[in-house]
């Protein structure tokens, strides 16, 4: 019997946020509106989104002892996510400073903070929460180093999945523990290396898949996303909505499909109830304010 459906280990960013006119050049200040500050960062965003769906989730994660370290304990805590495994020391609270200009475009400086500060040993004392876990979920912006030991310590017979964001190359050990390896194209291109990258995402899913993951998704935006392992390759149909903001839309979709594939779905299956969870985010503004409830994927219609 496990304690948690989902263990999301990663990172919790206060996001900061400034619309301006025009984003400013090297040494030019502008004026921009008020600041919004909002909960962030891919791990707290994929406990949030699995928390929200209705899965017993926990993270493990490290924040500043800060107002943003409690900010994010406090969102955490709101949508239901166990936060005992949430450390608090050792840096400031990571911070991403965002601007953002009337067309959407933005800059972004991110201070991973405490997140650099999630260690192996961080790990190792949390094994009894990595081992009460069905499924465990990982990203990469916390040490590589963190991800290995994570994947050391999973227990015999649970799932471990990896959205490797932002992407960089993986060792073999990493790679051959993902069930699935969830990456987007562009991060497809980087764990393959451009030059290997050919343009049909099939191709890519494949090549992937040949590097040692047991399974892998390539999420393709508004057309899906493709599933492939062993059995083959398919592909999971989109749901057309009207899209407002895709932020987060990665990692509902990730979260969602973590705690469905422990509740016994197959990748299909969980890719394609993944999918439904992707397109409400993306009809709604921000990360974890956009995250759906089970009862509003169900009532999409499409
Ligand atoms: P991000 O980094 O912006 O969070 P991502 O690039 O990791 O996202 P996407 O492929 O953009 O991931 O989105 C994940 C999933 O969400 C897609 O596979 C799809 O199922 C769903 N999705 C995203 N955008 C749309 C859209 N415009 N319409 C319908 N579904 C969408």
């Amino acid at each position: 019997m496990y304690d948690h459906d989902l263990l999301v280990v990663g990172s919790a960013n206060a996001d900061l946020v400034i619309g301006v006119e025009r984003r400013p050049a090297a040494g030019e200040t502008v004026l921009g509106s008020d600041l919004a500050v909002h909960p962030g960062g891919k791990g707290a965003n994929q406990a949030v989104a699995a928390a929200r769906l209705g899965a017993r989730t926990a993270l493990l994660a490290r924040v500043g002892d800060d107002a943003y370290g409690r900010l994010l304990l406090d969102s955490q805590r709101a949508a239901g996510v166990d936060t005992a495994g949430v450390l608090e020391g050792g840096a400031p609270t990571g911070v991403a400073l965002i601007t953002v200009d009337p067309s959407g475009d933005n800059s972004i400086v991110v201070s991973p903070g405490a997140n650099g500060h999630l260690t192996p040993a961080d790990v190792r004392a949390a094994a009894g929460l990595v081992r009460a876990s069905r499924v465990v979920s990982a990203q990469l912006e916390i040490p590589l180093e963190t991800v290995v030991e994570v994947v050391r310590s999973l227990a015999p017979g649970s799932r471990f999945v990896l959205n490797p964001s932002p992407p960089r190359p993986l060792p073999a050990e990493v790679l051959a523990a993902c069930d699935p390896l969830i990456v987007n194209e562009h991060e497809a291109a980087v764990i393959l290396g451009e030059e290997r990258s050919g343009a049909d995402p099939e191709d890519w899913a494949r090549t992937l898949l040949a590097r040692g993951p047991r399974s892998v998704v390539v999420t393709l935006g508004a057309q899906g996303a493709l599933v492939a392992s062993a059995e083959g390759v398919t592909r999971v149909p989109s749901v057309r909505v009207d899209a407002v903001d895709t932020t987060g839309a990665g990692d509902s979709f990730t979260a969602a499909l973590a705690w469905r594939l422990g509740t016994g779905s197959s990748l299909a299956e969980a890719a394609a109830y993944a999918a439904r969870v992707g397109a409400v985010a993306v009809t709604r503004r921000g990360a974890q304010e956009s995250f759906p409830t089970a009862d509003e994927v169900e009532a999409l219609t499409g």
